[in-house]
């Protein structure tokens, strides 16, 4: 379909979903969607090798966080990364190595509200004390005022991997992908986004921004003031020496001090200078990874239609942790499209 913009003759693309932000959030509603739909989607994305908050992210994934709420987000993410390694749409072998959770004891107060739903789903953990830490991970420090949670279940996964296969599943299922498309400005006319770029315009009646930190400026576009910060986050790469043994990723709460030992030959850090391992198994020159992340007030993240805008809806946030969380944020968005889809062929069928 071509159309008359502005004078100019441009080539106009229409789809019945856009999804814009190629990361883990954007790439798993895809695939998700491409699987339940019998509708044109695309997913729209420049940069999710190089410039998203996901290529740089560390990948570990644990169920403990700092409410139920979260806790509930990522133990039905679990569930949805085991349906996805069965069914081989995830292709990397999925490396348990555990997790430990650090913390000052006089938090634990805090955490019982998180520990009982993970005791009542039944997800295994245990908190240790010093003294228990000591003796069952002896290659960690631990200090006399801290305890800490350890799933035996915590993993760490390449996230370019992960966002990889999701694309080629939505792909595979019938989904349009549009790599290497900047979005320069997004409009609404007569029920229709349009998402320009300058190669291409699309429209589509529904539009998913999840386009993480980056897309935040496009926000203004459409006049939406909502409460999303970014910030720069960190991380670095080190070669493990030769035949570094398997250990659980760590996350220190109160110097938010982090390691993750399960990606092949490199550990990824917060620092390489971190003291948290009595004997640093890493060596060589770290390698500096830093990306913009989205957060949202507490980092609960912004899930849904938008209040205002039928059909346009956001699935951003959860800063520093969403790659924990993508498959289940994805399941509730497609969850949340599909069944306003229906009520709409509905209301459209009574007019
Ligand atoms: C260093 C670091 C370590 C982390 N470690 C972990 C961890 O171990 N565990 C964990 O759970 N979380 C971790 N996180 C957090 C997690 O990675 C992020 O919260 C998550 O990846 C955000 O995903 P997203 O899909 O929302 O956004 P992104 O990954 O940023 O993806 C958005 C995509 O949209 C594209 N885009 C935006 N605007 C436009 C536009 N106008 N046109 C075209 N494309 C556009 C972007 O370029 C990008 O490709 C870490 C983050 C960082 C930075």
């Amino acid at each position: 379909m071509v159309e008359r913009l502005g004078g100019d003759v441009m080539k106009v693309v229409e789809y019945d979903f856009a999804i814009l932000g190629g990361g883990c959030i954007g790439s798993a509603i895809f695939s998700r969607l491409s699987q339940s739909v019998l509708q044109r989607v695309a997913l729209i994305d420049k940069g999710r090798k190089t410039l998203s908050a996901t290529a740089h992210s560390g990948g570990m994934l644990r169920v403990f966080h700092e409410s139920p709420e979260y806790v509930n987000l990522a133990l039905e993410n679990h569930q949805l990364i085991q349906a996805l390694q069965n069914s081989g749409v995830l292709t990397e072998k999925n490396e348990v190595t555990g997790s430990l959770y650090f913390f000052n004891k006089n938090r634990y107060k805090d955490y019982q509200a998180s520990l009982k739903r993970m005791a009542e789903a039944e997800y295994p953990f245990e908190v240790l004390s010093p003294a228990n830490g000591r003796r069952r991970f002896p290659a960690f420090h631990w200090l006399e005022h801290e305890c800490a949670i350890y799933e035996p279940l915590g993993s760490q996964r390449t996230p370019a991997r992960f966002v990889q296969d999701l694309i080629s599943s939505g792909s595979e299922n019938g989904g349009d992908v549009f790599e290497d498309l900047e979005v320069t400005r997004i409009s609404c006319h007569h029920g229709f986004y349009r998402i320009f770029s300058d190669e291409l315009t699309m429209k589509s009646k529904t539009l998913v921004l999840a386009g993480g930190a980056r897309l935040l400026p496009r926000f203004q576009d459409l006049g939406l003031n909502l409460p999303l910060q970014t910030k720069e986050l960190s991380a670095f790469v080190v070669p493990k020496v030769p035949n570094a043994p398997a250990m659980p990723h760590y996350f220190d709460r109160e110097t938010l001090d982090f390691g993750g030992f399960g990606q092949k030959d490199h550990a990824v850090l917060a620092s390489p200078k971190s003291k948290r391992l009595v004997e640093p198994f890493w060596q060589g020159t770290a390698e500096k990874r830093k990306a913009l992340d989205c957060y949202a007030p507490g980092r609960v993240g912004l899930l849904g239609e938008v209040a205002g805008w039928p059909g346009l809806y956001i699935a951003t946030g959860w800063g520093g942790t969403g790659f924990k969380f993508a498959l289940e944020v994805a399941e509730r968005t497609v969850n949340l499209l599909t069944r306003s889809q229906t009520e709409r062929s509905v209301s459209n069928d009574i007019l």
